[in-house]
């Protein structure tokens, strides 16, 4: 009978399915559901509050079993994490065509998404989870390191030495925030009401120390930040609570921002409630849970801005908690800004953002072969040799090894297309997946966080995304998906993945190059069509071609 049991995806070079292509789809959404990836796997769910790799048991071992037979001129379509068929295509076609928790627009609210998922017709597919290319924190450590990093070189003089950081969330993604911070020299502050979530931090190294109280955080903060010395502290208990109490305390915070998964307010602690009873209390009762979570929300969103008001450093880092508070009727919440207008945008103009390769081996010795290869290819890039000496020295791999690191239009291709060569020389035991996540450059429209306050007011414009994914489909990715709501919630995102096969035949070569040019090439050319000077001079000088701008 189908139901929960460990996954993990099988290693070595032995294959279960009839090609590469079909092999790397199976292991990697296996990988997301390995219990050193997902948050938590017997219930499907990867991270991201409830991201989903596969809609349930039966659908994941219908996947699993369709991808061993599937043929090279064949696709898999899945709806919402369930195989619903297989068409002929041809070789350069993506194996796989995926649509996850797709809604039209009057529809697109938690409300009635919750009532089709409890129906057994849809599931939250977030942004890597369903779309099969999560790698673990790490998959956003790199993206958070360089936020820090930003934050660091516009108010600090280009370091955290010396500061406070505060946030909270050490779940899935907002785990990366503590190494983020010690990375840039920082000191960091980070609070969670689950004490699993703390340890797990702690065992990957992700996060120094436990506090036993608000008192003792404080002051193994405040004696780290005076030595200069880089440390993070993790402090158990409800951030709508402890923030406004740190406030009123005058605790001397430098940044704050929060990484608690507020785009669920069913996955958000409201204040008054045990993290023990959360899960009952949400399932039993929804819509009061939503109430009592938004309206918490509110606290913690008006404690951040009196930081603010104090002259600290606050950004949304991403999680809808401003339309949250906002929804709960507090008039101030948009006050601060999301990180990408404040930080981002600049790098999106050049195509970046994050991409990201795992080793479908299983052998780390594969992703050492690669960060040294980055680094032969990338000499004059200094950030991304610094990166990648860390993230050797620090990043412990989960599951299948894998490496992120921000390249731009222009410089995938050419990291791709190396990998590729060094598949079909045998420097690497298997085949890479090269894919990246869907918070990307030109493959989102999300108006409270990749295109928050475009320059010409098309944030909500969501025709970008689709593009993106049908020129990655024409352009021959392995697999190619088209998911609503990932990030911000319901309603709120529309946004498209790719990954890519490097399998070493010249015909994984043909399509690497096209499809790691145009995909970043995309967020070039919205770009330019947005108004930003960068993207404009970053097409005219490598040849990405826009039609309203010739003749
Ligand atoms: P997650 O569900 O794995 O973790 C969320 C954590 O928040 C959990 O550990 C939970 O215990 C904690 N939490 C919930 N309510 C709390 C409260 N009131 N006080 C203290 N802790 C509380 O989610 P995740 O994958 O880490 O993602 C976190 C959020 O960040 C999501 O909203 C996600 O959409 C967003 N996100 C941002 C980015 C970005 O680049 N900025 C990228 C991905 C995801």
């Amino acid at each position: 009978m189908s139901g929960p049991r460990p996954v993990r995806a099988p290693r070595g070079t032995e294959l279960s399915a009839l090609g590469w292509q079909q092999e790397a789809a199976l292991r990697m959404l296996q990988n997301n559901l390995d219990p050193e990836v997902a948050e938590h796997p017997d219930k499907l769910v990867v991270y991201g509050g409830t991201g989903k790799a596969a809609r349930d048991w039966r659908s994941f071992d219908a996947m699993v079993r369709t991808l061993r037979t599937l043929k090279q001129d064949e696709t898999m379509l899945v709806q919402s994490g369930r195989p619903v068929g297989v068409m002929q295509t041809h070789e350069w076609a993506p194996r796989v065509l995926i649509a996850n928790s797709n809604l039209v627009g009057d529809w697109a609210n938690w409300e009635e998404f919750r009532r089709l998922e409890a129906l057994g017709l849809t599931m939250y597919g977030q942004m890597t989870a369903g779309s099969w290319i999560y790698i673990g924190t790490q998959g956003i450590l790199q993206g958070t390191y360089e936020t820090f990093a930003a934050v660091a070189a516009k108010k600090f003089g280009g370091t955290l030495a010396g500061t406070i950081t505060l946030t909270a969330g050490l779940g899935g993604m907002g785990g990366a925030q503590p190494l983020a911070v010690t990375m840039n020299d920082g000191v960091a502050i980070c609070i969670d009401c689950d004490p699993r979530a703390i340890e797990r931090r702690i065992e990957h190294r992700f996060l120094d120390v436990k506090a036993d109280n608000l008192e003792h955080a404080l002051q193994l903060a405040t004696e780290a930040r005076d030595a200069r010395k880089p440390l993070s502290i993790g402090l158990l208990g409800n951030a709508a609570e402890l923030l406004p109490r740190m406030l009123a305390e005058g605790a001397p915070v430098d940044i704050v921002t929060d990484q608690t998964s507020a785009h669920d307010p069913l996955a958000y602690l409201p204040l008054g409630v045990d993290f023990d009873d959360m899960a009952d209390y949400a399932t039993e009762k929804p819509a009061d849970f939503t109430q009592r979570a938004r309206e918490s929300m509110a606290k913690h969103v008006e404690a951040m801005v009196g930081f603010m008001d104090a002259g600290a450093e606050v950004f949304d880092y991403g999680n809808s908690i401003r339309g949250e508070a906002q929804l709960a009727g507090y008039g101030r919440a948009f006050d601060f800004p999301g990180f990408v207008p404040a930080y981002i945008r600049p790098l999106f103009c050049e195509g970046k953002g994050p991409f990201r390769w795992a080793a479908l081996s299983g052998e780390a010795s594969d992703i050492h072969r690669t960060d040294k290869a980055m680094l032969e290819l990338f000499p004059e890039n200094e950030s991304l040799h610094r990166w990648i000496k860390m993230a050797g020295e620090r990043v412990h791999f989960q599951g299948l090894p894998a490496r992120i690191c921000w390249l731009g239009q222009g410089e995938r291709d050419k990291a791709g297309e190396r990998f590729n060569d060094m598949v079909a020389r045998g420097d690497l035991v298997a085949p890479l997946a090269i894919g990246r996540d869907h918070l990307d450059c030109g493959s989102v429209a999300s108006p409270y966080r990749e295109t928050e306050a475009m320059l010409d007011g098309s944030d909500a414009i969501a025709d970008w995304p689709l593009l993106n994914a049908m020129v990655n489909v024409a352009s021959g990715a392995s697999w190619v998906s088209i998911h609503h709501g990932g990030g911000v919630g319901m309603g709120r995102s529309i946004h498209a993945g790719q990954v890519t096969v490097a399998d070493g035949t010249k015909l994984a070569g043909e399509k690497i190059r096209r499809v790691l040019t145009n995909d970043p090439g995309m967020g070039v050319i919205r770009h330019v069509d947005a108004g930003y000077d960068i993207a404009e001079s970053v097409a005219a000088e490598r040849g990405v071609r826009v039609p309203m701008r010739e003749g």
